[in-house]
């Protein structure tokens, strides 16, 4: 009796075990710059904080348990480009966003661009998931482009680096700065990951 129930037991962790590697998806947020690192700077308004208010907000609006997700900093703290594709590798996650604001000198320049790279060894499922991100944010303008950053190349799983919008330009700052704004990013890129 003894030894059957010992086996239902081990039945049993193995039952969960399985269900959990289904189910369960890793998503990473990278948090891009930090510490000393700023990123770009339009008046007040620095990249690395809003990064940071945007994934934080991923985080807690996230009410899918089967997804975790997990951001490279939650502080305002500096971490090497080899640190972050360390720490990202070691978590194996299903996809990884690394998300950035831009800025350029014609105020008129405006819009989401979504960065993917053909080195990345996962890059069918980086397309994919550029894909996912381009359909859910289908009312902004918004570019899927190739480029082979040392992140995109670096990291082993699907990732996509998102440049969220221009500083520079009125629309955008609005829609990465307001309230409403944020909540309508994150809503999208939650979508995009579920
Ligand atoms: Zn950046």
């Amino acid at each position: 009796m003894k030894k059957i129930s010992k086996f239902i037991g081990l039945a049993c962790v193995t039952i969960t075990l399985a269900f959990t590697s289904i189910d369960n998806k890793i998503i990473v947020i990278d948090v891009s710059h930090g510490g000393h690192d700023s990123g770009i700077c339009v008046d007040q308004l620095k990249e690395k904080e809003i990064a940071l208010h945007i994934a934080t907000k991923i985080k807690e609006l996230n009410k899918n348990e089967n997804v975790e997700i997990i951001l490279t900093r939650e502080s305002d703290k500096f971490l090497t480009l080899n640190e972050r594709i360390e720490n990202i590798n070691k978590l194996k996650p299903d996809v990884v966003i690394s998300l950035h604001v831009n800025s350029n000198e014609n105020k008129n320049k405006n819009g989401m661009e979504i960065f993917v790279s053909d080195k990345n060894n996962q890059k069918e499922k980086s397309k994919e998931l550029a894909l996912n991100l381009f359909n859910s944010f289908d009312d902004h303008q918004v570019e899927v482009k190739n480029a082979d950053y040392y992140l995109l190349k670096n990291v082993n799983y699907p990732i996509a680096i998102v440049e969220l919008g221009y500083l520079t330009n009125g629309k955008d700052r609005q829609l990465l700065t307001s309230k409403i704004g944020q909540l309508q990013v994150v809503t999208s890129i939650l979508k995009a990951i579920k």
